[in-house]
């Protein structure tokens, strides 16, 4: 199967019909063998009915509905492990993202043999203060942390060659870093197409303002649990013994002092608290660091890598 194009949802029943039809024109004026994922994410509406209707007419279309509301990442987790194409598009369900883009994403991603294209919403539809300047806030910390030079990470456009998708697992509110996740996995061919970008038509944004708070926080987890995720004392057995060594210095020098210079008593002195409290927080940090690596040995995730191929076995 060429392309595989998920979808999640919550709440979108009037934008579906229009968007499958769109969907379906692209696929046969190319001629792609494709599947439509839909995961309804919960949806209060009538969303689950559509897709079940739809389906009636073409059996390209695939649903999987959620119990509740679960996020847009749980509705991508889903649809990446039930998706069987060679390239996999992921897209939102608003008609926000243009299906005519899919051909040309879909070129990108096998001519130039990348792991993932992303859209890029050069020009956006949604231009309220609140969402622009956050998100390029938002998108130039993802690009430094991370290394990887992309302009909009949360585009929800984007193309996937299918061995990505399989081995990369997303949850909470982490569909933003989905780029950050697969570089992480050792996919590091990360590509940028700029697409269109169109006024939402119908239904209301399902994202307020506590996105960007929740967005940090993420970029900051994803970052920390990249890099220090399988040796934790890495981090936290650095920082506490070099705090607990500066603390260990200060009272060495508090003590020389007392008993060979001047008489002052160490406790009226402030920096004596200092001293006390960075080794009670050196060895804090140390004991966290102990603990982490007790977890990360216990996890099942300790020894899962990928292997890219293999000779002779
Ligand atoms: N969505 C979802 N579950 C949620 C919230 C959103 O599946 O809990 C879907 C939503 O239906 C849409 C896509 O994620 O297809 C992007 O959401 P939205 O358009 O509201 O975000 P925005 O474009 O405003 O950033
Ligand atoms: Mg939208």
């Amino acid at each position: 199967m060429d392309l595989s194009i998920v979808i999640p949802l919550f709440n979108e029943d009037e934008s579906l019909p229009e968007l499958s039809a769109w969907i379906e024109k692209v696929m046969i004026d190319n001629n792609f063998s494709y599947e439509i994922i839909f995961i309804d994410d919960g949806s209060t509406d009538d969303s689950w009915k559509v897709i079940a209707q739809l389906r009636v007419v073409n059996n390209h279309i695939k649903g999987i509905r959620f119990q509740r509301n679960y996020g847009k990442s749980a509705a991508l987790n889903e649809g990446f492990k039930a998706s069987q194409g060679d390239v996999v598009i992921t897209m939102d369900a608003d008609m926000q993202d243009s299906p005519d883009e899919i051909p040309e994403l879909r070129k990108i991603l096998l001519d130039g043999g990348f792991d993932i294209v992303s859209g890029w919403k050069k020009k956006r539809y949604d231009n309220t203060i609140s969402k622009n300047i956050p998100s390029k806030l938002f998108n130039a910390a993802a690009r430094k942390s991370s290394g990887i030079k992309l302009h909009d990470f949360n585009c929800g456009l984007k193309s996937y060659n299918n061995k990505v998708v399989k081995s990369i697992e997303i949850y909470g509110e982490m569909h933003r870093y989905i780029p950050i996740l697969a570089k992480w996995s050792g996919f590091k061919k990360i590509g940028e197409k700029v697409v269109e970008h169109r006024a939402r038509k119908y239904g209301v944004t399902k994202f307020g303002w506590e996105r960007f708070i929740n967005g940090f926080l993420d970029l900051f987890s994803i970052m920390f649990v990249g890099k220090f995720g399988k040796r934790p004392m890495h981090f936290f057995g650095l920082w506490g013994t070099m705090c607990f060594f500066a603390g260990f210095s200060i009272f060495t020098y508090l003590t020389i002092s007392k008993f060979f210079f001047d008489q002052t008593g160490m406790t009226q002195r402030p920096i004596f608290f200092v001293a006390i409290l960075i080794m009670i927080i050196g060895s804090q940090l140390f004991l966290g660091g102990f603990i982490g690596e007790l977890i990360a040995r216990n996890s099942t995730e300790r020894n899962s890598y990928l292997i890219e191929e293999k000779i002779g076995l």
